[in-house]
């Protein structure tokens, strides 16, 4: 990893890449001419999730499936955190909880395909130089900045932790902007409720690279989001209708549940409560259960699940998700039978994932082993960016032979 770029790169505004940017599968193309590789260096990707349980589907459509099709594409450095410490800033009293999911989320990358072999998987609290940077970068955000982050205005509210907020919690923004640069990241791959940090970061960033970069040079790298492939996949709803499905929620549909877990939940599903009996018109775009559909079905998996499902009592059956929208619309279609053909495709989605997790779960030590080659390759890198980050503040005093030999030694004066 190459650690100080020059980029002209100040004062650009955060163009979070997704749908408008039709970057295609594999995701961005960096700046111009730069796709993929760089003067020899491959772009780096870093992204994470917090070790507060194993990973839902809203993860999966939010970041893991971008994540696996970047990773596929070979052409970027990735690394994916487990960020434990930023965990801990809302489960200080709960650390077990913590260290229980490390594995599971471990377990939950392997199981959507994320190769060991082709990326590393990070432990954040492992890590040096994420516990360093953030005391540099804390010096260049105002308080007043941090009270302003929506996402963290809103998980505040969510965890009603308003009158008892740790200091940890609300810092954090600046926490994951270390994360992001120490691995000199150039792409981050997250659900939209993550663009406040993202923004947070490089704000961060120009501001360092302002202060410190020398003769031009940068010394930092400005990162940019990188979205899912589209808007229902930004954020998605929780079962319970919730604007999104979280861990800490309990409105998940998880990775690793089983059939008949994932066809409870699908039938408990909110639906549009003003759709009362079959014939009523019913609403399809705040209702989970089409969303869903939205998000999941492809042509093949909609007309697989009407082959298992069988049409609706008196109905013919529905050529594709468009029509069975259109009659939900207009009245005739039962929140049952929509839901019915939504687990048929879930189960679909979420076998091969699950049987690939029980593989692994049957070998924990090898997963650790993956956790702390990752862990350890990861150190490396970030140390180098920890380096470059002291000598451009110039907090190098015992390395920087320029500054140590202004002090010649004398011989020791009389006391
Ligand atoms: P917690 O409740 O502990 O914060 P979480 O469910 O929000 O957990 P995170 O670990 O905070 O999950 O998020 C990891 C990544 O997954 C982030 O990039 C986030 O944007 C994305 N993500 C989380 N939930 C969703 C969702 N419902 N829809 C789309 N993306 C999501
Ligand atoms: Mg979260």
């Amino acid at each position: 990893m190459q650690n100080e770029r020059s980029r002209q790169n100040e004062n650009e505004t955060v163009k979070p890449i997704g749908p408008a940017g039709s970057t295609g599968p594999a995701g961005p193309a960096g700046p111009a001419g730069t796709s993929g590789s760089t003067g020899g260096r491959k772009k780096v990707v870093l992204t994470g999730d917090r070790p507060t349980g194993a990973l839902h589907v809203g993860h999966y459509v939010g970041s893991l499936k971008k994540r696996k099709n970047m990773l596929d594409s070979g052409e970027y450095d990735m690394f994916f955190l487990i960020a434990d410490i930023q965990a801990l800033t809302d489960n200080a009293e709960n650390p077990e909880r913590i260290r229980e999911n490390i594995l599971e989320v471990a377990l939950d990358y392997l199981a959507v395909g994320l190769d060991p072999d082709r990326c590393a998987f990070v432990v954040q609290s492992q890590i040096p130089a994420l516990f360093e940077l953030p005391m540099y970068y804390s010096n260049l955000v105002t308080m007043a900045r941090l009270e302003r982050n929506p996402t963290v205005k809103a998980e505040i509210r969510q965890k009603n932790i308003d009158k008892s907020l740790p200091v940890g919690f609300a810092t954090y923004p600046i926490s994951q902007a270390a994360d992001i640069t120490a691995f000199g990241a150039d792409y981050v791959p997250v659900g939209v409720d993550q663009l406040p940090m993202i923004e947070q970061t490089r704000e961060i960033v120009s501001s360092f690279n302002r202060i410190y970069g020398r003769g031009g040079r940068d010394v930092l790298v400005l990162p940019e989001a990188v979205l899912p492939d589209s808007e229902s996949q930004y954020r998605l709803v929780g079962t319970d209708g919730n604007a999104k499905m979280s861990k800490s929620l309990g409105n998940c549909i998880y990775l690793k549940d089983g059939p008949d877990a994932i066809r409870a939940k699908v039938m408990d599903m909110f639906t549009d409560p003003a759709h009362l009996r079959i014939d009523d018109p019913g609403d399809v775009e705040s209702n989970p259960v089409f969303i869903y559909l939205d998000v999941f079905c492809t042509d093949e998996l909609f007309a697989k699940a009407v082959a298992q499902v069988g049409p609706q009592r008196g109905a013919a059956p529905h050529a594709s998700l468009g029509e069975l929208k259109a009659h939900y619309r207009r009245g005739g279609v039962g929140d049952v039978y929509a839901k019915k053909l939504l687990n048929a495709v879930l189960q679909d989605v979420l076998a091969p994932i699950r049987e690939r997790r029980q593989r692994y779960e049957a070998n924990k030590g090898l997963v650790m082993e993956y956790l702390k080659n990752g862990t350890e390759h990861a150190r490396a890198c970030t140390n180098r960016v920890l380096d470059s980050v002291r000598r451009a503040i110039g907090v190098n005093y015992f390395t920087d032979e320029f500054f140590a030999q202004s002090y010649v030694r004398q011989d020791s004066p009389e006391r």
